[in-house]
């Protein structure tokens, strides 16, 4: 009978589900008489839902698919502020369950059919009674389009215990309303024939409540009274990524700095490259420990990314007189003034303030220079300088190389420099953390 609508009937069914979430902002969803899960999986994209369960007698048809609600690799490559949880149980819609009280939206779509008469009276208690969401959406058989279906004789489906009219399912609706606050609207899926709308109504027919006097009363109702029982079994339940997890958040931070300083160390080194050939031809001297400096205001000023004009502290070029194992004091500088650097000759040292003010994912991620700093201080994965204002790249042998390929001048210093920079710290270690 399903091919009769275009979309398929359970298909425009599950679209009045999504339609109403997106038009409502609903964030706590329930599907009672889940089945399969296959509305929950259209649900999950629909992110402003932070809480989605579903609910069914028969567990083993809930576990046949419910690992497709998992996240998949792209929702931990790339997580975003959303947080959503999914929890799926086995259990009985005509038993109360604390866990399901307080949601936005319980969704019944063609279960109640299948519940005897006495059991949709417990139904009726046990979700606009015990539970009490802030909106019900029953959806149901119209027995009065069962005529246009062809080939059907009695119900629509072997186990369906009734199928109401339009006056019986209003009746029904009514008293619940009546009984538990709640005010109803009626419509459905699946139109008639032109010219038979209005006698026959919608295949599916649907009732959308509202419960009444808003959020207040359901807080009321939610008081110390409120009875604890857990009737159902969680079958699966999933987390799934979000950056308002601070492991997460911590997570893509890092390697959004390390990709972002890489990139500074490797334009500036570019860029010292440069600088060097043109030294050596116009037979500059090295600069003096007390006077090194590195003038690079304005360039510094530029922006990162493609524009990116090296915002990178130096790496120390070897300095005539110096004595082994004394510390070289190197600065940069640049619009946000004289940062410290490396005491390493064969490091990097890349401003925090340079990565938070240039870079704007680490500047939204972290939402402050200090808690960027709060945040790499105790990740192993990254190396900050002694006073915490400056990551720290080592460079590696092949960077190392090109610098001494290309500036003679410099060599010197360069050997004794990397036995300090070593015995301070192993590479080892340094490098199995990168
Ligand atoms: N809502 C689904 C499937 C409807 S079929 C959809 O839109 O496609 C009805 C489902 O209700 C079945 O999966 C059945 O196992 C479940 N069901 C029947 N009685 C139930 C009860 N008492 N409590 C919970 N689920 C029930």
């Amino acid at each position: 009978m399903e091919p009769m609508f275009s979309p398929p009937l359970h298909r425009q069914r599950h679209q009045f589900v999504i339609d109403f979430v997106k038009r409502n902002k609903t964030k706590k969803v329930v599907d009672l008489g889940c089945s399969e899960c296959s509305l929950l999986q259209k649900l999950k994209f629909h992110r402003e839902i932070e809480l989605l369960v579903g609910v069914d007698i028969r567990g083993a048809i809930v576990k046949k698919k419910m690992h497709g609600l998992a996240p998949v690799s792209t929702d931990y490559l790339q997580p975003s502020y959303d947080q959503l949880r999914v929890e799926l149980y086995q259990g009985s819609v005509t038993q109360k369950d604390a866990r399901l009280r307080g949601f936005d939206l319980v969704t019944s779509i063609e279960l109640i059919e299948h519940l005897t008469l006495a059991d949709v009276e417990r139904f009726s208690e046990v979700v606009f009674g015990y539970m009490s969401p802030g909106a019900v959406i029953v959806s149901t058989p119209n027995s009065e389009f069962n005529p246009l279906l062809p080939g059907l004789s009695g119900f629509r489906h072997s186990d369906h215990k009734f199928e109401w009219t339009r006056a019986e399912f209003k009746s029904w609706a009514l008293k619940v309303c009546l009984e538990y606050g709640y005010e109803v609207e009626f419509t459905g899926v699946g139109q008639a024939p032109p010219g038979q709308q209005e006698r026959v109504g919608f295949c599916s027919q649907i009732g959308v409540f509202q419960r009444l006097g808003g959020s207040e009363s359901c807080s009321m109702l939610f008081g110390d009274d409120a009875e604890d029982v857990f009737s159902y079994t969680l079958l699966y339940s999933v987390n799934y990524p979000s950056l308002h997890d601070n492991n997460i958040l911590r997570r893509v931070l890092v390697s959004e700095v390390l990709y972002w300083a890489e990139k500074l160390k490797s334009r500036w080194m570019e860029e010292r490259t440069g600088e060097s050939q043109r030294q050596a031809e116009d037979g500059e001297e090295c600069f003096g420990a007390s006077e090194r400096h590195m003038e690079m205001g304005e360039k510094q000023t530029a922006a990162c990314g493609s524009e990116v004009k090296t915002p990178v502290e130096q790496w120390d070029r070897g300095v005539p007189g110096q004595q082994e194992g004394e510390e070289q004091q190197v600065f940069w500088r640049n619009g946000l003034g004289r940062q410290e650097s490396c005491r390493s000759r064969r490091c990097v040292s890349v401003p925090l303030a340079v990565l938070w003010s240039c870079c704007p994912k680490v500047n939204a991620l972290s939402g402050s220079l200090s808690n960027l700093r709060h945040f790499l201080m105790d990740d192993p994965k990254v190396r900050l300088s002694q006073d915490g204002s400056a990551v720290l790249l080592n460079v590696q042998e092949q960077d190392a190389e090109e610098e001494e390929d290309h500036d003679v001048v410099e060599d010197s210093g360069y050997a004794e420099a990397s036995r300090c920079s070593h015995s301070a710290e192993p590479e080892e270690d340094w490098e199995a953390n990168v």
